[in-house]
């Protein structure tokens, strides 16, 4: 492409091409190959900046966006617009500058630290929390509005959150093995949440907490609180498909996932509730299970409560991946 314009260095109006160059940019250490466009002067052969064409640098930093999952610009304000929160509004919720916001708005990339709290932030769940947590920001009508339409999204995100996990696990009929209750996925997510508040729960404490307390409630009330299904495993007995539990979960954000190193080489994974649990689901006897296993196996770590599952008759009677009757809940101790 040719045109004719002004040559900032022979200063004649000259005849220019129009040239495109792919040329390597450096972000974070990470190579991108970035199309590059420029004017050559054809009189004095000198090269000129396209200003029309978009920032060869910005085109890096959207593909070093698009290659660590990173939040971009022009998503960042849909979202704003999408709850009408105003930078201000937002960045003082996120904890940083309403001038770093901007920028990345326009274009600057953002650090991983601040990418977490976007992502963070972009989730219905956790953008209630902190609306919550920062009411003073906001007038009365616009916090109200907030709430209303965050705990619309949130409960139609559980509600297909839910849907997901009923159709993973088994939900075949009420028997032994579902402690004569009906799947209730509903008292699954809060009594996972539950557990995971406070401090947190590693993986491997968090399906033994949740055995005893189905067990337990079982014991009080001759029907388990979830209906899940138990299987006796090297580490204990667990819940069936719990990884997949877990993982639906941590994809709809109601718990996050902090990994925790040991000495000895292991890692392990602390769950962490990323709202308060809604114990209106519980009965009474079922409250104070719950409240009862969380107290009682509060300063347990994973291999105290594994050594302690290990002696019970629901494990030493049933061998690995075998199912385990609720029957054997008249073993367990519950007070
Ligand atoms: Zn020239």
């Amino acid at each position: 492409m040719k045109s004719t314009r002004v040559c900032p260095y022979c200063e004649g109006l000259t005849s220019q091409d129009l040239i495109f160059k792919e040329e390597a940019y450096k972000v974070r250490g990470e190579t991108f190959e970035v199309s590059h466009s420029f004017y050559v002067c054809s009189t004095c052969g000198g090269e000129i900046d396209n200003l029309e064409a978009p920032d060869p640098l910005d085109e890096a930093y959207k593909l070093y966006r698009d290659k660590k999952g990173f939040v971009q610009p022009q998503k960042l304000i849909d979202f704003r617009n999408k709850y009408e929160l105003t930078q201000k509004e937002l960045s003082h919720m996120l904890g940083f500058g309403a001038v770093t916001l901007s920028r990345y708005e326009n274009g600057a990339l953002q650090s991983d630290a601040h990418n977490v709290a976007l992502e963070m932030a972009m989730q219905p769940s956790s953008l209630l929390m902190l609306v919550k947590k920062n009411k003073g920001i906001f007038s009365t009508e616009k916090f109200e509005a907030l709430l209303e339409q965050l705990d619309r999204e949130c409960e139609s995100i559980y509600c297909s959150s839910s849907n997901e996990i009923y159709r993973q696990l088994d939900h075949s009929g009420i028997s032994e093995f579902s402690g004569y209750s009906k799947l209730q996925v509903n008292k699954i997510i809060e009594l996972i949440v539950f557990m995971c508040s406070l401090s947190g729960a590693l993986k491997t404490k968090l399906n033994k907490l949740m055995f005893y307390s189905d067990f337990i409630g079982f014991k009080k009330q001759t029907r388990s609180i979830t209906g899940l299904h138990y299987v006796h495993l090297p580490y204990g007995p667990v819940p069936n498909n719990f990884d997949f539990v877990y993982a639906q979960l941590l994809k709809e954000n109601i718990i996050s996932k902090d990994e925790v190193c040991y000495p000895n080489g292991y890692v392990g994974e602390n769950f962490i509730s990323n709202r308060e649990p809604d114990l209106s689901v519980f009965n009474e006897d079922e409250l104070e299970v719950i409240n009862f296993v969380r107290e009682k196996f509060k300063d347990f770590t994973s291999t105290d409560i594994t050594e302690y599952s290990h002696k019970e008759k629901a494990y030493l009677e049933t061998s690995n991946k075998e199912a385990i009757s609720y029957n054997y809940s008249k073993y367990i101790e519950a007070q």
